[in-house]
């Protein structure tokens, strides 16, 4: 193998899936820990625990970078090069957080084990499943009283719909929590509480019918040795293949804040997880390990701070390599640019990049000329597919405080909906202008960025939306009569496409059903 394919095939690119408060963020710090990109964990973000309020957020962002550069983390780690794509959580929840999934290979989905599957991780997962993403599954908080872990196993696979082979189980829990038990090798690794901001030693006992296990385990041995027979009857025998083709993830157990459990996951994870993966165009796939370089963005990391007005347009590089200073040709607008200053994400060292290559993230400074979905090749027109819009979730209605702006309104808002964050839709029958958005924040980010950059003001107002859906319809004569009869209901979006945006959940279910020949997709490709 050439020295570029054994670069490339080194590379773990993944990002974590979870719902607020299962614990990504200390799972993240602590697999810094591990790939020495920090010296003592705590410090992958401004403020943690807190729920931060809007003001809160914007004046990190103005701190030019602080979001930017934990946007996407790389760390070596047993010979791999593992890059971990960051999922905004709590109110800057985004759009951006669903595409974030286009770009990686894997997931991590971080559970709560008290709590179980939540909310947010079945949104995420639905996300995951539009490409078959492999997932791993860390389920967290051993150190508390958690459920009943069968019961927690069951609830993945019936609400999740994926088989779950657990590799480590627990023992004991909360302050009774004794460790992990690996089902495949036979250790048991022990528990030692107070670890957290260091790499915890390894402490293992082999073999659950040794001696030492019986006195390690003392009251629970017997229990313990029942639990694990009925696991193995109750659960999945690991196939490495069918968690690659995304039906089966492997489950692991442990406690994020005592870093315990998490080295073992991590093993297996640079092992298993895949490689970077080929790529489609709309003309032909895309193998990694091609030497000329080709990339997409899929986010745009906006800058909150007007006196510095570009933004980081986020690349995942599908093939090739990146060097400092190359030419690239950007295909939708068919012209050769010069990147000198990408910036790379290696944690630790924020300097810029000078190499990358497939399975990497760069960081492209986007001057106004880069959207969400744009392909960058060595000279070839590729246009990677697959980088979707998701239906908003969130509507408002928005309003002008000078009706005389009318013209910059337009123009700011399509500007900044061409970032990706939110979407614009204008009904057909009216002048008004409807914002979309998948989290509540993404509402005054527009607003005050409407208000510095493009000097005006809005105001939001409620709007009967419950959601919008891409209409398609093969049949002219039927697209024609839908649009007659639906014509209230639809809109065009930024991008020029017919929607039908839907009051009710009742609502959108009764026009599915009435126009069986128009497809109303909750996805739209860019
Ligand atoms: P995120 O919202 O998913 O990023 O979650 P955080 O990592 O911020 O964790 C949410 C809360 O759970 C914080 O107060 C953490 O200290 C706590 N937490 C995380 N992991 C554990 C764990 O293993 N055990 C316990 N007891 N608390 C944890």
């Amino acid at each position: 193998m050439s020295k570029f394919a054994a670069e490339v095939d080194s590379r773990r690119t993944f990002a974590i899936i979870s719902h607020p408060d299962a614990g990504k963020t200390t799972i993240t710090e602590k697999l810094l820990l591990f790939g020495n990109a920090i010296q003592v964990a705590g410090t992958v973000k401004g403020k943690k625990g807190t729920r931060m309020a809007t003001s809160d957020w914007m004046a990190m962002e103005q701190q030019r970078g602080i979001s930017i550069t934990t946007s996407v983390m790389q760390f070596p780690y047993n010979g791999r090069t593992v890059n971990l794509l960051d999922t905004p959580g709590h109110e800057d929840f985004s759009e951006d957080t669903y595409r974030v999934l286009t770009a990686v290979d894997s997931a991590l989905m971080v559970i709560d084990g008290a709590k179980g599957v939540e909310d947010r991780t079945i949104k995420l997962m639905e996300v995951c499943r539009l490409r078959d993403t492999p997932i791993f599954t860390f389920v967290n908080k051993m150190d508390r009283e958690v459920r009943d872990q069968i019961e927690v196993m069951d609830e993945i696979e019936d609400i999740l719909k994926i088989q779950c082979a657990p590799i480590t189980w627990p023992i004991g829990m909360g302050k009774a929590f004794k460790g992990i038990y690996n089902l495949y090798t036979d250790t048991i690794h022990v528990f030692e509480p107070g670890k957290g901001l260091t790499i915890p030693d390894d402490v293992r006992v082999e073999g659950l019918e040794s001696d030492e296990a019986k006195t390690l385990l003392g009251d629970l041995y017997d229990d313990f040795v029942e639990e694990i027979e009925l696991v193995r009857g109750a659960s999945h025998e690991f196939d490495l293949d069918a968690y690659q083709q995304g039906l089966m993830t492997p489950v692991f157990f442990g406690t994020a804040l005592s870093n315990f459990g998490v080295r073992e996951m991590l093993n297996d994870f640079v092992e298993w997880a895949p490689k970077p993966l080929s790529r489609n165009t709309e003309t032909r796939e895309v193998d990694p390990h091609e030497e000329g370089l080709s990339g997409f963005i899929f986010k745009i990391q906006a800058n909150m701070d007007p006196k510095h007005r570009d933004r980081i347009a986020f690349m995942r590089i599908c093939s090739g390599r990146y060097t400092r200073g190359m030419k690239m040709k950007h295909v939708r607008i068919g012209k050769d640019v010069k990147i000198a200053d990408a910036v790379t994400f290696l944690a630790g060292d924020r300097s810029n990049v000078e190499e990358a290559v497939s399975g990497d993230i760069i960081g492209l400074h986007n001057h106004g000329t880069i959207q969400i979905g744009d392909t960058f090749t060595e000279g070839e027109d590729l246009k990677f597919s697959g980088i979707p819009h998701f239906a908003p979730e969130l509507f408002r209605r928005v309003r002008l405080a000078d009706p005389l702006k009318m013209k910059q309104l337009q123009k700011g808002l399509q500007q900044l909906c061409e970032e990706g964050a939110t979407q614009l839709f204008m009904p057909t029958k009216n002048n008004d202008l409807i914002v979309g958005a998948v989290g509540v924040l993404q509402f005054d980010v527009v607003a005050q960025r409407l208000k510095d950059e493009y000097k005006v003001e809005c105001i939001y107002e409620p709007v009967n939306v419950f959601t919008a859906r891409w209409i398609d319809c093969d049949d002219d004569r039927k697209l024609e009569e839908f649009k007659r009869k639906a014509g209230d209901n639809l809109s065009v979006d930024g991008g020029g496409h017919l929607t039908y945006l839907a009051s009710t959940r009742v609502n959108l279910a009764m026009m599915e059903e009435r126009w069986p020949d128009i497809s109303f997709r909750s996805t739209r490709e860019h």
